[in-house]
C-alpha cells in the first residue's frame, strides 16, 4: 500500500510518501518518487505514529455506572473511596475481563502502548499482565506496593514483574516511602511516579523530592509550582476529561509555555473511555470554551510523540523505512494537526496491517 499526504511524526510536520507492507514501513520519500509507480493501492490522508495513553487506571474498567457526585477524593481515595470498595469486591476474573475489554477498545483505535497505575499490588500487576497476553498493545505497568512500612521482598517482587511504581499523592505517603521507592526503582533500572496536586495544592519541594520520572495532573499547581517542575525536567501527564467530570480543568498552555514536556492521559477507566482520540479532542475544545486555547501542535506532540520518548522507543515516533506502520486517517491533509486533533475518528481510521500486498 502506498500512502500519500501528511506525516505527523517526531521529525516535524510534512508531505510525502510512505510505501507499507506487512506492518512496517518500507519506503518513505517526496510524493511521485516511490519505487511501485502505480502497480500499488493508494491512500490518501494524514499519517500519525500510533498514539500513547500515557495515564490510566485500567482496573477500574470493572466499574461500568455513572460515577456518583461529590469530590474526586470521595471516588478515588484509597482505602475507602468506591474506587477501592469495587476493586476490592470484584472478582479477579471480572477484572481481567474488563481490562482486557479496554485494552482491545484501544487497539481498535490504533493505541500503541498504555502506561497504567495499577494498584491492589502485586496481584494487581499480575493481573494486568495476564490481561495483555496476546495483545500487540505495549502496556507500562506502575505498580503500587501494599505493606508499610515498606516491605522490601514485596517492593524487589513487583519491581520484577512491572516498569516501576507509582504511588497515590505525596499527601498519602511518607518522604521515607517515597525515596525509598524511588530508591528501589532506580536501583532496578525502573520508573517512580505519582499524582500532585489533583485533589488540593501541595508543596511543590514535597512531590518533586526525590524527583519523580513522571508526575500526573497538577491542575491546582500555582505558576511557581510549574516553574520548579519545569526546571527538574520532569513530565507531566494530564487528563482533561477526568479533571472536567468534577469540574476542573489543567491549563495546557501554561505548561507548555513553561517548557513542561506533556503527555496525555485518559486517567480511571471508571470515569471515561480509554480512547485517546476523544481525549485530544476535548482537550482542545475545552481549552477554546475557557479562553485558554491550545496549539494543536502541542496535543499531536502530548499523544503521539513525547511520550514514546518518555518509554525509551522514539523511534515508535517516526515514520521512517523499518519503523511501524502508521495509523492513517482519511482526512483532508491541509492543517493536519488541527485535522487530528479535533476530527480523527475510528471510522476514519486505515490499519495499514490489514492490507497486504499489492492490490
Ligand atoms: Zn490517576
Amino acid at each position: 500500500m502506498i500512502f500519500e499526504g501528511a506525516l505527523l511524526d517526531l521529525d516535524g510536520p510534512r508531505r510525502g510518501y510512505l510505501r507499507i507492507d506487512r506492518g512496517r514501513i518500507l519506503e518513505a520519500g517526496a510524493i511521485g518518487t516511490d519505487s511501485r509507480r502505480g502497480r500499488e493501492r493508494r491512500i490518501r490522508g494524514i499519517a500519525v505514529p500510533r498514539p500513547v495513553n500515557a495515564h490510566t487506571h485500567l482496573g477500574d474498567a470493572a466499574y461500568p455506572r455513572e460515577p456518583p457526585p461529590g469530590p474526586v477524593s470521595r471516588i478515588v481515595a484509597p482505602p475507602h473511596g468506591i474506587k477501592f470498595r469495587v476493586l476490592a469486591e470484584t472478582p479477579a476474573a471480572a477484572k481481567r475481563d474488563a481490562i482486557r475489554g479496554a485494552m482491545v477498545r484501544m487497539e481498535r483505535e490504533g493505541t500503541g502502548a498504555v502506561i497504567d497505575f495499577r494498584e491492589e499490588g502485586l496481584a494487581g500487576v499480575e493481573l494486568l499482565r495476564s490481561a495483555a497476553r496476546g495483545r500487540s498493545l505495549t502496556v507500562f505497568a506502575l505498580g503500587r506496593p501494599l505493606r508499610r512500612p515498606i516491605d522490601r521482598t514485596e517492593v524487589r517482587a513487583l519491581l520484577r514483574l512491572a516498569d516501576g511504581i507509582a504511588v497515590s499523592s505525596a499527601r498519602e505517603e511518607s518522604y521515607a516511602t517515597r525515596s525509598e521507592l524511588a530508591r528501589a526503582c532506580r536501583a532496578a533500572g525502573k520508573r517512580y511516579a505519582l499524582h500532585a496536586s489533583e485533589v488540593v495544592r501541595e508543596p511543590v519541594e514535597e512531590y518533586l523530592r526525590p524527583r519523580p520520572d513522571l508526575l500526573v495532573h497538577l491542575f491546582r499547581a500555582n505558576e511557581a509550582d510549574l516553574r520548579a517542575v519545569a526546571e527538574a525536567k520532569v513530565p507531566v501527564a494530564v487528563c482533561p476529561r477526568s479533571n472536567a467530570l468534577f469540574g476542573h480543568a489543567p491549563d495546557l498552555a501554561r505548561f507548555d509555555r513553561l517548557g513542561i514536556p506533556l503527555l496525555l492521559g485518559t486517567d480511571n477507566a471508571m470515569f471515561a473511555s480509554s480512547s485517546i482520540l476523544r481525549e485530544l479532542e476535548f482537550a482542545y475544545v475545552s481549552a477554546r470554551l475557557r479562553r485558554r486555547p491550545v496549539a494543536p501542535r502541542l496535543l499531536v506532540r502530548a499523544a503521539f510523540h513525547t511520550p514514546w520518548g518518555w518509554l525509551g522507543r522514539p523511534d515508535r515516533a517516526r515514520l521512517v523505512p523499518g519503523a511501524p506502520a502508521p495509523l492513517i486517517f482519511r482526512l483532508p491533509d491541509e492543517d493536519p494537526e488541527y485535522q487530528i486533533v479535533t476530527r480523527a475518528a475510528e471510522h476514519l481510521m486505515v490499519l495499514p496491517e490489514r492490507h497486504r500486498g499489492t492490490r
